[in-house]
């Protein structure tokens, strides 16, 4: 029986990072799905439905993702998904660095180019240049 499964499972992709988040993402889905249906508007009818499906969508696309043969594909896939991942940790790394950085720094975005400047706090009226532009603009630190 191992044998055999090890002999299927040959040249296919497997399970990775990407096809975890999958599983989990469908799990948690299916059982809001469900916990919605139980509810008996029409509106949380529709919903848990809705959830049901793409939770099944999600774990369907994440077996198909194991047994592909397509690996080097399934590899990008993952790669695209660290990508993504990493922009969104960043992101909120970003926010708590901020929020802990709040009494000492204040944080503006350049009206030019939009990116974000960061001056120390309590200056009073301050003139700020980008660092990305060199555009000047005036705040109250
Ligand atoms: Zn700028």
């Amino acid at each position: 029986m191992k044998e055999r499964l090890r002999r299927f499972m040959e040249g296919r992709y497997g399970a990775d990072e990407l096809n975890r988040f999958l599983m989990v993402c469908g799990w948690v889905l299916l059982l809001l799905g469900f916990v919605l249906s139980g509810f008996s508007s029409r509106a949380a009818l529709i919903a848990g439905a809705a959830l049901i499906s793409l939770s099944w969508a999600l774990l369907l696309y994440s077996v198909f993702r194991t047994l592909s043969k397509k690996t080097s594909r399934r590899a990008s896939e993952n790669y695209a998904y660290f990508v993504c991942k990493n922009k969104v940790l960043g992101w909120f790394r970003r926010i708590k660095g901020r929020w802990q950085d709040r009494k000492i720094h204040r944080y503006f975005r350049c009206p030019q180019c939009h990116a974000t400047v960061r001056v120390p706090r309590g200056k009073g009226k301050i003139r700020i240049t980008c660092p990305h532009c060199r555009h000047q603009f005036v705040k109250k630190s």
